[in-house]
Formats: structure tokens, sequence, C-alpha cells
């Protein structure tokens, strides 16, 4: 299954932070098809923190979503990530966006990620690498719900 997942960092080094959780999802059999750039973006939600490092990667996976789930949040564990306040400091915060086509609506995950679709840091570096990619709920591809956000 085909699966794109966001990556933030803004505690350390951030640059590497990232590429080391993408290492990380490697070693645990996930297949990294596809990689954006970094994005350094303004804090969202919460102001006053350091800015973040984002990009997105695409991966080919043999797991079903909340497996999936499973490895990433040990892989944030691993990666030293302290238990924060919502939207706080994170040395790797690691989001399923979209799982193929599924739709899963429960507390532990949503997919598609419910914020994914608002936010120009995940839209902007998944623009890159699935620009026509359609969201599941809302039938538009990435690049259009890029521009919809970039229109004022
Ligand atoms: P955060 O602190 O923003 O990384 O949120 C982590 C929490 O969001 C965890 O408890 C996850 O179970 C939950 N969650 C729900 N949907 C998702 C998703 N699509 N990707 C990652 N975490 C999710």
């Amino acid at each position: 299954m085909k699966a794109y997942i966001g990556l933030g960092s803004n505690v350390g080094t951030r640059q590497t932070n990232c590429l080391h959780a993408i290492e990380l999802m490697s070693r645990a059999g996930m297949l990294v098809t596809a990689q954006s750039r970094m994005y350094e973006t303004k804090a969202w939600g919460v102001v006053n923190q350091s800015d973040f490092i984002n990009m997105c990667v695409e991966i080919e996976i043999p797991l079903t979503p909340f497996q999936l789930l499973e490895e990433l949040q040990a892989i944030e564990i691993q990666m030293g990530r302290h238990k924060s306040y919502k939207w706080g400091p994170r040395e790797i915060d690691l989001d399923i966006l979209f799982c193929g086509e599924q739709i899963i609506d429960e507390e532990r995950l949503k997919i598609p990620h419910p914020y994914a679709h608002l936010r120009e840091f995940v839209l902007e570096p998944l623009a890159e690498i699935a620009p026509e990619f359609v969201h599941p709920l809302i039938g538009k591809t990435i690049v259009q719900m890029l521009r919809r956000l970039q229109t004022p």
C-alpha cells in the first residue's frame, strides 16, 4: 500500500532529525519511494516557538494503517520525543497524511489526516511528490487544494 507521511521538526538539528527519521523508517521495512525538499515554516497553532522544518515522503508498506502508526510512534519515541503539549516543540513529528484511498475515523487514527488539506506546509511538499493524488474525502488533487489555500 502507498502512504504519505508528513515530517516535522523544530528542536535540535532539524534537517538531520528528518533524515534520521527517514532512515529509521527504511530500517523498519518501509520502502521510501519519493521524498520532497525540506521547507522552513512558522509554527502552526501555537506561536512563540521555533520554526519547523517540514517535508513529506511517499512510502510503500506491507503494513496496516494501525501498524504503520505504531511503527511511526516507536520512531518518534526512539528519537527522544518528549511528551509535550499539543502542537508544542518536538524533535520529530510523523503524521500519516494518506494511506491509499483508505478512510479511518477513530480517536487514535484519522486518515486522511484531518488538517492535511488546510496546511500549506503539508500541501506544498506533497505537491512535489504527489501533485495529482486525489483526497479521498474532498475529491480534489493536492495541487488543487494547495491553489485554493494560496488564493486570497
Ligand atoms: P501529535 O502530538 O500531533 O503527533 O498527535 C499524536 C496523536 O494523534 C496520537 O495519539 C495519534 O494516535 C493521533 N493521530 C490521529 N490520527 C493520526 C494520524 N493520521 N497520524 C498520526 N497520528 C494520528
